[in-house]
Protein backbone atom coordinates (compact mmCIF):
# COMPACT_ATOMS: atom_id res chain seq x y z
CA UNK A 1 0.00 0.00 0.00
CA UNK A 2 2.84 2.39 0.70
CA UNK A 3 4.30 0.99 -2.38
CA UNK A 4 1.82 2.37 -4.41
CA UNK A 5 1.91 5.62 -3.11
CA UNK A 6 4.78 6.06 -3.25
CA UNK A 7 4.53 5.35 -6.79
CA UNK A 8 1.58 7.61 -6.75
CA UNK A 9 3.74 10.63 -5.90
CA UNK A 10 6.68 10.05 -8.33
CA UNK A 11 4.17 10.19 -10.94
CA UNK A 12 2.61 13.72 -9.64
CA UNK A 13 3.41 16.25 -12.13
CA UNK A 14 4.51 19.78 -10.92
CA UNK A 15 1.59 22.51 -10.83
CA UNK A 16 -0.30 20.67 -13.58
CA UNK A 17 -3.69 21.63 -11.84
CA UNK A 18 -2.53 25.70 -11.73
CA UNK A 19 -4.12 25.71 -15.61
CA UNK A 20 -6.30 23.37 -15.91
CA UNK A 21 -10.10 23.22 -16.72
CA UNK A 22 -10.85 21.57 -12.99
CA UNK A 23 -12.83 19.28 -15.21
CA UNK A 24 -11.36 16.67 -13.04
CA UNK A 25 -13.44 13.56 -13.52
CA UNK A 26 -12.53 14.30 -17.40
CA UNK A 27 -9.28 14.98 -16.76
CA UNK A 28 -6.39 12.29 -18.22
CA UNK A 29 -4.24 13.42 -15.59
CA UNK A 30 -6.61 12.94 -12.75
CA UNK A 31 -3.98 9.91 -11.58
CA UNK A 32 -1.15 12.68 -11.70
CA UNK A 33 -2.25 15.30 -10.12
CA UNK A 34 -2.51 16.13 -6.03
CA UNK A 35 -5.80 17.99 -6.81
CA UNK A 36 -7.38 14.94 -9.35
CA UNK A 37 -6.09 12.16 -6.31
CA UNK A 38 -7.94 13.89 -4.14
CA UNK A 39 -11.19 14.14 -6.34
CA UNK A 40 -10.64 10.41 -7.36
CA UNK A 41 -10.44 9.31 -4.01
CA UNK A 42 -13.90 11.43 -3.18
CA UNK A 43 -15.89 9.69 -6.26
CA UNK A 44 -14.13 6.25 -5.90
CA UNK A 45 -16.38 6.51 -2.31
CA UNK A 46 -19.40 6.52 -4.13
CA UNK A 47 -18.16 4.48 -7.97
CA UNK A 48 -17.08 0.49 -7.34
CA UNK A 49 -15.23 0.50 -10.56
CA UNK A 50 -12.11 3.54 -10.63
CA UNK A 51 -11.55 2.57 -14.40
CA UNK A 52 -15.04 4.04 -15.20
CA UNK A 53 -13.25 7.33 -14.85
CA UNK A 54 -10.27 6.06 -17.58
CA UNK A 55 -13.65 5.40 -19.85
CA UNK A 56 -14.64 8.84 -19.49
CA UNK A 57 -11.77 10.96 -20.50
CA UNK A 58 -11.96 8.38 -23.74
CA UNK A 59 -15.17 9.69 -24.09
CA UNK A 60 -14.37 13.09 -23.67
CA UNK A 61 -11.80 13.10 -26.64
CA UNK A 62 -13.91 10.96 -28.54
CA UNK A 63 -16.83 14.19 -27.84
CA UNK A 64 -13.64 17.08 -29.11
CA UNK A 65 -13.47 15.38 -32.21
CA UNK A 66 -16.96 15.28 -33.23
CA UNK A 67 -17.20 18.60 -32.05
CA UNK A 68 -14.08 19.94 -34.25
CA UNK A 69 -15.75 18.05 -37.15
CA UNK A 70 -19.45 19.50 -36.80
CA UNK A 71 -17.97 22.94 -36.50
CA UNK A 72 -16.34 22.87 -39.75
CA UNK A 73 -19.23 21.45 -41.56
CA UNK A 74 -21.09 24.85 -40.40
CA UNK A 75 -18.11 26.47 -42.59
CA UNK A 76 -17.28 28.43 -39.70
CA UNK A 77 -13.31 29.81 -39.12
CA UNK A 78 -13.47 29.82 -35.41
CA UNK A 79 -9.73 30.59 -35.93
CA UNK A 80 -10.23 34.04 -37.57
CA UNK A 81 -10.95 36.99 -35.59
CA UNK A 82 -9.97 39.08 -38.13
CA UNK A 83 -13.50 40.03 -38.98
CA UNK A 84 -14.35 40.76 -35.51
CA UNK A 85 -13.29 45.12 -34.79
CA UNK A 86 -13.03 45.70 -31.08
CA UNK A 87 -12.31 49.22 -29.06
CA UNK A 88 -9.71 48.61 -26.62
CA UNK A 89 -10.98 48.32 -23.19
CA UNK A 90 -9.46 48.50 -19.69
CA UNK A 91 -9.22 45.47 -17.75
CA UNK A 92 -12.08 45.89 -15.58
CA UNK A 93 -13.98 46.06 -18.41
CA UNK A 94 -13.13 42.90 -20.35
CA UNK A 95 -13.66 41.29 -16.99
CA UNK A 96 -16.78 42.55 -16.92
CA UNK A 97 -17.63 40.92 -20.59
CA UNK A 98 -16.37 37.37 -19.11
CA UNK A 99 -18.88 37.83 -16.10
CA UNK A 100 -21.55 39.77 -18.49
CA UNK A 101 -21.16 36.66 -20.98
CA UNK A 102 -21.52 34.10 -17.55
CA UNK A 103 -24.74 35.53 -17.00
CA UNK A 104 -26.05 35.36 -20.19
CA UNK A 105 -25.09 32.11 -20.57
CA UNK A 106 -26.55 31.22 -17.55
CA UNK A 107 -29.84 32.36 -18.10
CA UNK A 108 -30.23 30.99 -21.34
CA UNK A 109 -28.87 27.55 -20.54
CA UNK A 110 -31.78 27.44 -17.88
CA UNK A 111 -34.17 28.28 -20.29
CA UNK A 112 -33.37 24.83 -22.76
CA UNK A 113 -32.62 22.86 -19.71
CA UNK A 114 -35.64 21.12 -19.42
CA UNK A 115 -35.59 20.31 -23.00
CA UNK A 116 -32.20 18.94 -23.12
CA UNK A 117 -32.84 16.76 -20.19
CA UNK A 118 -36.14 15.81 -21.79
CA UNK A 119 -34.55 14.71 -25.02
CA UNK A 120 -31.41 12.70 -23.34
CA UNK A 121 -33.92 10.79 -21.37
CA UNK A 122 -35.33 9.60 -24.67
CA UNK A 123 -32.33 8.67 -26.26
CA UNK A 124 -31.42 6.80 -22.99
CA UNK A 125 -34.80 4.68 -22.88
CA UNK A 126 -33.90 3.73 -26.26
CA UNK A 127 -30.66 2.51 -24.89
CA UNK A 128 -29.16 4.74 -27.78
CA UNK A 129 -25.40 6.77 -27.24
CA UNK A 130 -25.43 10.03 -25.03
CA UNK A 131 -26.20 12.29 -27.69
CA UNK A 132 -23.71 14.82 -28.66
CA UNK A 133 -25.70 17.82 -27.80
CA UNK A 134 -26.21 16.57 -24.34
CA UNK A 135 -22.19 16.42 -23.85
CA UNK A 136 -22.29 19.85 -25.58
CA UNK A 137 -24.44 21.12 -23.35
CA UNK A 138 -22.48 19.86 -20.68
CA UNK A 139 -19.73 21.79 -21.80
CA UNK A 140 -21.31 24.77 -21.60
CA UNK A 141 -22.63 24.59 -18.75
CA UNK A 142 -19.13 23.84 -17.28
CA UNK A 143 -17.30 26.64 -18.30
CA UNK A 144 -20.25 29.42 -17.92
CA UNK A 145 -18.86 31.22 -14.83
CA UNK A 146 -15.02 29.21 -15.63
CA UNK A 147 -14.12 31.48 -18.44
CA UNK A 148 -14.67 34.99 -16.14
CA UNK A 149 -13.04 33.91 -13.08
CA UNK A 150 -10.03 32.90 -14.78
CA UNK A 151 -10.03 36.43 -16.59
CA UNK A 152 -10.23 37.80 -13.53
CA UNK A 153 -7.28 36.25 -12.30
CA UNK A 154 -5.38 37.10 -15.82
CA UNK A 155 -5.90 40.59 -14.89
CA UNK A 156 -4.13 40.05 -11.34
CA UNK A 157 -0.68 40.37 -12.55
CA UNK A 158 -1.60 41.77 -15.66
CA UNK A 159 1.51 43.92 -17.47
CA UNK A 160 3.58 42.91 -14.11
CA UNK A 161 7.42 43.44 -13.99
CA UNK A 162 7.55 40.46 -11.97
CA UNK A 163 8.41 37.10 -13.89
CA UNK A 164 6.02 34.76 -11.96
CA UNK A 165 3.14 36.93 -11.95
CA UNK A 166 3.23 37.76 -15.56
CA UNK A 167 4.10 33.69 -15.96
CA UNK A 168 0.74 33.30 -14.20
CA UNK A 169 -1.21 35.96 -15.87
CA UNK A 170 -0.25 34.15 -19.37
CA UNK A 171 -1.16 30.43 -17.87
CA UNK A 172 -4.92 31.65 -16.31
CA UNK A 173 -5.39 34.10 -20.00
CA UNK A 174 -4.50 30.89 -22.01
CA UNK A 175 -6.94 28.24 -19.52
CA UNK A 176 -9.61 31.23 -19.80
CA UNK A 177 -8.70 30.69 -24.35
CA UNK A 178 -8.64 27.41 -24.09
CA UNK A 179 -12.82 27.43 -22.38
CA UNK A 180 -13.90 30.26 -24.85
CA UNK A 181 -12.93 27.81 -27.47
CA UNK A 182 -14.41 24.45 -26.50
CA UNK A 183 -17.37 26.95 -25.50
CA UNK A 184 -18.11 28.22 -28.58
CA UNK A 185 -17.40 24.54 -30.75
CA UNK A 186 -20.09 23.70 -28.03
CA UNK A 187 -22.47 26.05 -29.30
CA UNK A 188 -21.65 25.04 -33.02
CA UNK A 189 -23.05 21.50 -31.79
CA UNK A 190 -26.05 23.24 -30.26
CA UNK A 191 -26.60 25.49 -33.33
CA UNK A 192 -26.69 22.48 -36.21
CA UNK A 193 -29.02 20.64 -33.49
CA UNK A 194 -30.79 23.69 -32.18
CA UNK A 195 -31.77 25.90 -35.06
CA UNK A 196 -34.68 27.44 -33.45
CA UNK A 197 -32.38 28.98 -31.03
CA UNK A 198 -30.05 30.41 -33.62
CA UNK A 199 -30.40 34.24 -32.47
CA UNK A 200 -29.23 33.62 -28.70
CA UNK A 201 -26.40 31.13 -29.99
CA UNK A 202 -25.63 33.51 -32.37
CA UNK A 203 -25.67 36.54 -29.48
CA UNK A 204 -23.68 34.17 -27.26
CA UNK A 205 -20.79 33.44 -29.86
CA UNK A 206 -20.62 36.65 -30.65
CA UNK A 207 -19.45 37.44 -26.70
CA UNK A 208 -17.12 35.22 -26.49
CA UNK A 209 -15.57 35.49 -29.69
CA UNK A 210 -15.29 39.47 -28.94
CA UNK A 211 -14.07 38.48 -25.56
CA UNK A 212 -11.58 36.27 -27.00
CA UNK A 213 -9.93 38.94 -28.78
CA UNK A 214 -9.66 41.06 -25.81
CA UNK A 215 -7.79 38.58 -24.41
CA UNK A 216 -5.09 37.84 -27.09
CA UNK A 217 -4.79 41.62 -27.38
CA UNK A 218 -3.68 41.70 -23.68
CA UNK A 219 -1.96 38.71 -23.16
CA UNK A 220 -0.03 38.52 -26.38
CA UNK A 221 1.93 35.73 -24.93
CA UNK A 222 -0.61 33.95 -23.61
CA UNK A 223 -1.02 31.01 -26.02
CA UNK A 224 2.58 30.24 -25.99
CA UNK A 225 2.74 29.87 -22.22
CA UNK A 226 3.22 25.77 -21.58
CA UNK A 227 1.06 24.41 -19.29
CA UNK A 228 3.05 21.59 -17.37
CA UNK A 229 1.19 18.34 -18.45
CA UNK A 230 -0.95 19.37 -20.96
CA UNK A 231 1.49 21.19 -23.10
CA UNK A 232 4.68 19.44 -22.51
S1 LIG B 1 -5.08 18.79 -13.76
FE1 LIG B 1 -6.83 17.49 -14.15
S2 LIG B 1 -7.09 16.30 -12.31
FE2 LIG B 1 -5.76 18.03 -11.78
S3 LIG B 1 -7.17 19.63 -10.97
FE3 LIG B 1 -6.90 19.94 -13.16
S4 LIG B 1 -8.60 18.86 -14.14
FE4 LIG B 1 -8.39 18.08 -12.05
Amino acid sequence: MEKSKDNQTDNIISGVHNYCDRWCERCRFIKRCTVGLAELERMSEDKSDIEIWDEIATNLTNTIKLISEKAAELGIDLTNLDDIEIVKKSPNEIEKLAMDYGTAAHHWMNNIREKIDELTQKVIEQELAIPDFKEAFDVINWFEFFIGVKTRRAFQGYQSENEFEKNDSDGSAKIALIAIDNSIEAYLVLYHQFPEYEDDILGLLKQLSKLKKHLLTAFPDAISFIRPGFDE
